[in-house]
């Protein structure tokens, strides 16, 4: 089957299904994107600040040795917080490590500079404790710094990941480039509409990340999530990241477990019935009709 894409404001298409990377461990993220990229993803997630490109570099290296091309891979990474007045270098960093000669993705990790010489190379903090923020750094200049790596050819797209309306709008104020992807956390807790409805008319492209809630989430779990699963014959799990693409974005799962980076390759028609269940969620209105979740959280709903 041919995979799904959307297509980017550069004229390029980017998978809708993404591989995530985030909290993979040494010895596992190298198989686990070996066996991802074997079994058909071709869009891979990946992040400095995450420490393990090499070990991607690796997984994504034994792929191309077994004769998936460079060409048919979208890879994602990074600016991390501390580099934001060293967009170049760190760039390098990532692609020395990766063992690429180019992204096909380059985003600022966080719309907030961290100080570049603080007493940690990525979380420095200051000494009553708090985050060292570069306060003096603007997210724009960042982006404004950005946007040089294209005409490097060692980008073939630029973007921005955790952007709200606001800073969205301070960002197109004064770029020259709008962004390819905006990556934000979304699933039915957090449908993030507004940034999704601005970066539609903007053209661009959304790509959702914890799509699963991360680790230990309650959203695999969730009434409304296990019956339009169970009505369907899938998994939560299918529910989860369908609900994403069906909206007309790109979707990351992360998994170091060859069964569930499997099983995650599922992909469902979702009605429209069950995209307007799954809509509701945030707002607590199929709560009662589904019935409450069998863990305990306070969404601020007076009836529960
Ligand atoms: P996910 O929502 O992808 O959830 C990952 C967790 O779910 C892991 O514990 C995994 O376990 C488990 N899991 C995976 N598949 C299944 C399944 N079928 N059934 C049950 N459990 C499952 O979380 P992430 O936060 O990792 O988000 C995905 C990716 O998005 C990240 O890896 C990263 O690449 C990106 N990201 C980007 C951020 C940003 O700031 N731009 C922030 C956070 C994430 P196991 O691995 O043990 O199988």
């Amino acid at each position: 089957m041919a995979e799904t894409v959307f297509s980017l404001n550069t004229g390029r298409k980017i998978p809708a299904l993404g591989f995530g990377t985030w909290q993979s461990k040494p010895g596992e993220v190298e198989k686990a994107v070996e066996y991802a990229l074997s079994i058909g993803y071709r869009h891979i997630d990946a992040a400095y600040s995450y420490g393990n490109e090499e070990e991607v570099g690796i997984g994504l290296k034994k792929a191309f040795e077994a004769g998936i091309k460079r060409e048919d891979v979208f890879v994602t990474t990074k600016l991390w917080s501390t580099h934001h007045r060293r967009v170049q270098e760190n760039l390098a960093m990532s692609l020395e490590k990766l063992g690429l000669d180019y992204v096909d993705l380059y985003l600022m990790h966080w719309p907030v500079a961290m100080n570049t010489n603080g007493n940690h190379p990525l979380f420095p903090t200051t000494p009553d404790g708090s985050r060292d923020v570069d306060f003096s750094r603007h997210h724009v200049d960042t982006y404004l710094d950005m946007e040089k790596l294209l005409h490097t050819g060692k980008v073939k797209a630029i973007g921005v990941a955790n952007y709200s309306v606001v800073y969205l709008e301070e960002l197109l104020a004064r770029a020259s480039i709008v962004p390819a992807v905006n990556q934000i956390e979304n699933h039915p807790l957090l449908p993030q509409d507004d940034v999704s409805d601005f970066c539609k008319a903007k053209g661009i492209h959304i790509t959702a990340y914890s799509p699963l809630g991360s680790t230990g989430s309650p959203l695999l779990t969730l009434p409304v999530v296990v019956q339009i699963a169970t009505k369907n014959g899938v998994s939560p799990a299918s529910i989860l990241l369908s609900y994403h693409i069906e909206r007309g974005h790109s979707v990351l799962a992360k998994s170091v477990t060859p069964a569930r980076i499997k099983a995650n390759r599922q992909i469902t028609k979702l009605e429209r019935d069950d995209m307007n269940d799954l809509a509701e969620v945030s707002s607590g209105g199929n709560l009662k009709r589904h019935g409450n979740p069998p863990w305990k959280v306070n969404l601020g709903f007076p009836d529960q």
